[in-house]
Formats: structure tokens, sequence, C-alpha cells
């Protein structure tokens, strides 16, 4: 008996090491978890298992920085859908056909909770990109004269993206709109925040509420649960 016993003290034993080793291999390349411990002493006293349950890929295609710092490649072009037009205010509005099937499950989902989106911008091509900032560099050479090109280009890129700089060219990301009213007041605004993350995206812009970026559901919830902007995760946590 005491055999028995002893025998099976041991079996468990052997078990429990097996499981630690099974728990470090599946965090190994789960990059934000191992950080915050040494830069975020208030994360610090979280259980080691609920930093440790995202896997983040910051090279995916999800994850794509887009901006003034980090344009995309020249040519740069992602497989495209085109989103059905009960949910767009504009015939052909484009979205990262990867990603549609995520985009369309939330609208449909807030439509049977009685929250109707709508789709002002989706996807631009480069050239679409170009001619808003070829309009904006017009209105602000018409607003003073005595600008040269390069000023008034300078004064643009603060207001449009300069084209291979938005992140709409990425195909990931959404303009909604209400019509007359300021967004951010909006039913509809209130429920993106609430759900949004649970369809893999995320709010953007301070400044834009608008503006909505598909990132994946794994790494939209490891977004919202780091409590940082999608720069400053990137920052902390991918080294861009
Ligand atoms: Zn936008």
């Amino acid at each position: 008996m005491k055999k028995l016993i002893l025998l099976l003290l041991i079996l468990s034993l052997c078990l429990a090491f097996v499981g630690c080793g099974k728990a470090k291999d599946t965090t190994a390349d789960t990059k934000p978890a191992e950080k915050p411990s040494s830069s975020d002493s208030s994360s610090s006293e979280k259980p080691e298992e609920e930093k440790e349950e995202y896997k983040v890929d910051f090279d995916s295609w999800e994850m794509t920085l887009t901006d003034s710092a980090h344009p995309l490649a020249e040519g740069f072009a992602p497989p495209l859908a085109t989103v059905k037009s009960a949910y767009t205010n504009h015939p052909n509005t484009r979205f990262d056909a990867r990603a549609i099937g995520r985009l369309i499950y939330m609208l449909e989902d807030a439509e049977k909770e009685g929250i109707t989106l709508k789709i002002e911008t989706a996807f631009k091509s480069e050239n679409d990109q170009l001619s808003i900032f070829n309009a904006k560099v017009n209105e602000v050479m018409d607003s003073d004269i005595t600008l040269t090109l390069r000023e008034a280009e300078d004064i643009a890129k603060t207001e449009v993206a300069f084209p291979r700089t938005s992140e709409h060219e990425l195909g990931l990301a959404v303009d909604f709109a209400k019509e007359g009213s300021d967004f951010k007041e909006t039913e509809e605004y209130k429920w993106l925040i609430e759900n949004c993350y649970d369809y893999g995206f995320i709010p953007r812009f301070e400044d834009n509420p608008a503006h909505f970026r598909y990132v994946g559901v794994e790494n939209a919830a490891a977004i919202k649960e780091s409590g940082l902007g999608f720069d400053e995760y990137l920052k902390q946590f991918g080294n861009k």
C-alpha cells in the first residue's frame, strides 16, 4: 500500500512538471506578457497566467503600423472585398478581404441590437490619397497666396495623410458616419467602444472617434487589456 501511495506521489509530481513545461512553451513568444513586469510596476502584481494569455505577432499583416514615420511600400496592394451596400454610404466601399468577415459580423450584430452602423470611408488607394492630399494643398495655397508649394505641403501634411501613410490605404480602417451629429455623442459610438474589440477592432484617434482599425481579435483583446493606444502599445511591446 505504501508503495502504491509513493508511486502515485511520483506520478503526480511528474505530471506537475510536464504541466509547467507546457505552460512555458506556449508563452515563449508572447512578447507583451514578458515586458510589463519590468517596465510597468502597476501591472506587476497581476498573476502570471493573466498576463500571458495573448499571443501577439507584431509582424503580422493585422498589426501593420502606417503613419508618416512608417509609410507603406510603393505599390502596396492588399486583397480587397466590397462591403455590401446596406452598410455603407458609398458604392464600391472596400475593405481587406481577410478581415471583411469580422467587419460584417460586427455590423450585423450591432443591427440586431438596434444600432445601425454606416461606413463613410474604408479602403483608399494611394491615388485616392494623393487626390485628397493635393486638394488640401490647393486649399491651403488658396487661403494664403504668399506660401510656397513646399510650405503649403507641410501645412497640408498636418491635416491630411500624405500618400502611403494613411491607415485607410492598408484596407484595415473604417470611418463610420452619422449625419448631423458629433459621432462621439452617438449610440453608435457607445456600442462600438463596448463591443468593437470582440470583433478585432480598436478605436484609434482621440480627435477622430469615427475611425476604427482592425487588428485581429486576439490582438485587440491584448491592446484593450493593456489600456494603451495602438501606437503606444506597439512602442512599448513591439519595439516599433
Ligand atoms: Zn479614418
